[in-house]
């Protein structure tokens, strides 16, 4: 095996995977389609707005929240009314269980900020019977997005030079291999190198080809607006049609 664990995708949820995993004693491949100028994806550019639940930051502003609340919200926007959602029920039970909880702690340790002043992003409809946040959320970080990926980047370079994680830049992966319905590795092309500027497109020349394996593989290749392609090609028929809602 290659490492414990493959991990495909260099934006903010794959090096948050990548550091988690290597700080446990996994070894991780990081694999990401984009040069190494990109790293971080998206999470770069973002205003680096977090949705946090009942923080110190809202109550000072004299925002009353809740899980309940939260959760009111979120029900409220995904509409889950399929017996295929009972997943994005859960994750979206769990995710505002985390936003309640451990949340703000985990990040603050991690070198995380707040800015004072909570946000009203995604408002919807202004009340908690519609879609949308029914109050602030949005909780700005000290140094918005690039200041969210930094220490998380600092984190997988530290495993990188100790030797726990290995960086593939270039590498696009096409397919999750499986063996008897096991998940065990990935498989794709690698693309021809490039020095273009972090944000600008870069080409998809493939120059040869890999195959990696591990117990584990995460995909962390893009939420909305990222690459639902590869989430698609390992999607079992049993959860039906995979659908992203905002
Ligand atoms: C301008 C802007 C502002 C935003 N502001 C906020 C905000 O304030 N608050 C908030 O919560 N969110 C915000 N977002 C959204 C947030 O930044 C993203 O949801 C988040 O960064 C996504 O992280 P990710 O790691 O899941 O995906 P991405 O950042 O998209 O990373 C996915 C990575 O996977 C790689 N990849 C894709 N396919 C493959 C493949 N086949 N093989 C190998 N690699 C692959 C990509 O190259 C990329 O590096 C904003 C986004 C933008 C663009």
């Amino acid at each position: 095996m290659d490492a414990d664990v493959i991990v495909v995708g260099a934006g903010l949820a794959g090096l948050v995977a990548a550091a988690e995993l290597t700080e446990r004693g996994r070894s991780v491949v990081l694999v990401d389609q984009e040069p190494e100028q990109n790293l971080g994806g998206q999470a770069f550019w973002s205003f680096g707005g977090i949705f946090l639940v009942d923080s110190p930051e809202q109550r000072r502003m004299g925002v009353r929240d809740s899980r309940e609340l939260a959760l009111q919200d979120w029900f409220g926007t995904a509409a889950f009314d399929r017996d295929t959602d009972e997943w994005p029920r859960r994750w979206a039970e769990a995710y505002v269980d985390f936003a309640a909880g451990e949340k703000r702690a985990w990040l603050r340790e991690r070198g995380v900020g707040f800015f004072p002043i909570v946000g009203w992003a995604e408002r919807g409809g202004y009340d908690a019977t519609g879609h949308g946040n029914s109050v602030p959320r949005f909780h700005v970080t000290w140094g918005t997005g690039p200041a969210v990926v930094a220490p998380f980047e600092r984190r997988v370079r530290a495993a990188a030079e100790s030797g726990r994680l290995a960086l593939r830049f270039r590498h696009r992966v096409d397919e999750i291999v499986t063996d008897g319905g096991t998940v065990t590795g990935v498989r794709g092309a690698v693309l021809e190198p490039s020095d273009a500027p972090r944000g600008a497109a870069t080409s998809r020349v493939a120059v040869g080809e890999f195959e990696l394996s591990g117990q584990a593989v995460v995909v962390s290749s893009g939420g909305i607006g990222g690459n639902h392609d590869l989430v698609r090609s390992a999607w079992p028929d049993s959860l039906g049609t995979p659908r992203t809602r905002c």
